[in-house]
C-alpha cells in the first residue's frame, strides 16, 4: 500500500479506508537512530532552537521516501506549517487537515469531507473502517485498564500501545495480532510492585528510558495521557466519525485535556504527575494552567534530544519520588 505520514493523530478511518498506510513520523523517528536523524537535519539549516521532533520528522520522512503527507494546520503544532512547506519543497503531496479550535461539529465535517475528497474515499467505507479500528482500540483499553487496574502492564508497554493507534503500525491486522499476543502473555502475570503511582501528562516524551528509571526507584506510571487520547478512549459507544474527534481532546483547547486528566487521577488513585514538556514547544505554556488546575505534587520535565535521560533530571526525578513515598508514608 502506499504510505502516507501524519505528524499528529488525524482521521486514520478515511486514511486506512481510501487504500494507504499511514506512518506516524513521530513513532518512526523514535524507532531509528533518533539524535543522528536530528543531526542531519541541523545540517540541513534546521536551527538548533527548534524542537527535536520536527527536525526528526523531517528527516525521516525524507529517509523512508515519504511522497505524501498530511499536515495539520490547527490543532498540532506551531511549526508544523514550516515543516511541511520545507517538505514541500523536496516534492512531497501535502494534504491539508485542520482541527477547528472550538470543536465545532460543522466545521470538522467539512474538514473530513474535504480529507476523504482529497483521498478519493466515502463516507461509508470510513465509517465501516472506523468499526474496524474500534474492535483493536477496545483491545488497547484492555491493557491501559490491566495497566492501572490490575497492575500486571509496565508504564512503557502501555506507552507503546497506546501511542502505536496513531497510525496502527500502518497495518491494522498485524497491529492487531500482536495486541493480542500480548493480552495472552499478560493473563499470567503476576501484580507488579509499586509504591507511588505516576500519571505522565503532556506530549510522549524524547527520553528512551523514563519508564525504567521510575519503575526502578519503586514507582510506576500508570496514566500516560496523550498516548492514551490516541487510543481514542472515548469510542465505541455508537458516535460517528465526527463525534469521534469531536471528544479526542489533544488538538482542541487545553481544558479539556485538564477535565480529562483530573477525572483520569482519581480513577487511577494517582500520587503525582510528571508533566513533560519539549524545549522550544510552544506547550512548554501549559505547564502554568497543568499547576494552576492539578491539586497534586507535578515534577514538570524538560527533554531536548532524544535520547537518556541526563544526570540532573535523573536526581530531580529520585528526588520527586522520595518525596511522594514520605509523603503517603510508603
Ligand atoms: S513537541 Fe511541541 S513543538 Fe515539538 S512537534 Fe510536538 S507540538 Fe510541535
Amino acid at each position: 500500500m502506499p504510505k502516507i505520514g501524519i505528524t499528529t493523530t488525524v482521521p486514520l478511518e478515511i486514511i486506512l479506508a481510501a487504500g494507504y498506510a499511514p506512518v506516524d513520523l513521530n513513532n518512526l523517528f523514535m524507532s531509528r537512530d533518533s539524535l543522528h536523524l536530528v543531526h542531519q537535519a541541523e545540517i540541513q539549516g534546521f536551527p538548533r532552537n527548534l524542537c527535536a521532533w520536527i527536525k526528526g520528522i523531517y528527516s525521516v520522512a525524507l529517509q523512508e521516501g515519504i511522497s505524501q503527507m498530511v499536515a495539520v494546520t490547527q490543532g498540532d503544532c506551531s511549526n508544523t506549517q514550516a515543516l511541511i512547506e520545507m517538505l514541500s519543497l523536496e516534492g512531497v503531496r501535502v494534504i491539508p487537515f485542520a482541527y477547528p479550535y472550538d470543536r465545532d461539529e460543522e466545521l470538522l465535517r467539512l474538514q473530513m469531507e474535504r480529507f476523504l475528497k482529497s483521498l478519493g474515499c466515502s463516507w461509508e467505507s470510513a465509517l465501516a473502517m472506523k468499526e474496524r479500528l474500534d474492535a483493536i482500540r477496545l483491545k488497547v483499553h484492555r491493557i491501559d485498564r490491566m495497566t492501572w487496574d490490575e497492575g500486571v502492564v509496565s508504564g512503557f508497554e502501555n506507552h507503546y500501545y497506546q501511542v502505536s493507534c496513531s497510525d496502527m503500525q500502518g497495518d491494522p491486522e498485524s497491529f492487531e495480532a500482536q495486541v493480542d499476543q500480548f493480552l495472552d502473555e499478560i493473563c499470567t502475570r503476576e501484580r507488579m510492585p509499586e509504591k507511588i503511582r505516576l500519571g505522565f501528562i503532556g506530549v510522549p516524551p524524547i527520553f528512551t528510558d523514563l519508564y525504567s528509571l521510575v519503575e526502578s526507584l519503586e514507582g510506576r506510571i500508570v496514566f500516560n495521557e496523550v498516548q492514551r487520547q490516541f487510543s481514542m478512549p472515548a469510542c465505541g459507544q455508537g458516535e460517528d466519525l465526527v463525534e469521534q474527534y469531536r471528544r479526542y481532546t489533544y488538538p482542541y483547547d487545553v481544558f479539556a485535556r485538564i477535565a480529562d486528566i483530573r477525572e483520569q487521577l482519581a480513577v487511577r488513585r494517582i500520587d503525582g504527575l510528571i508533566h513533560y514538556v519539549q524545549s522550544f514547544c510552544f506547550h512548554r505554556l501549559e505547564d502554568l494552567i497543568v499547576r494552576k488546575s492539578i491539586n497534586l505534587p507535578v515534577l514538570t520535565l524538560e527533554g531536548d534530544n532524544p535520547g537518556r535521560i541526563d544526570a540532573r533530571t535523573r536526581i530531580r526525578i529520585e528526588s520527586f519520588l522520595q518525596v511522594l513515598k514520605e509523603r503517603k508514608g510508603a
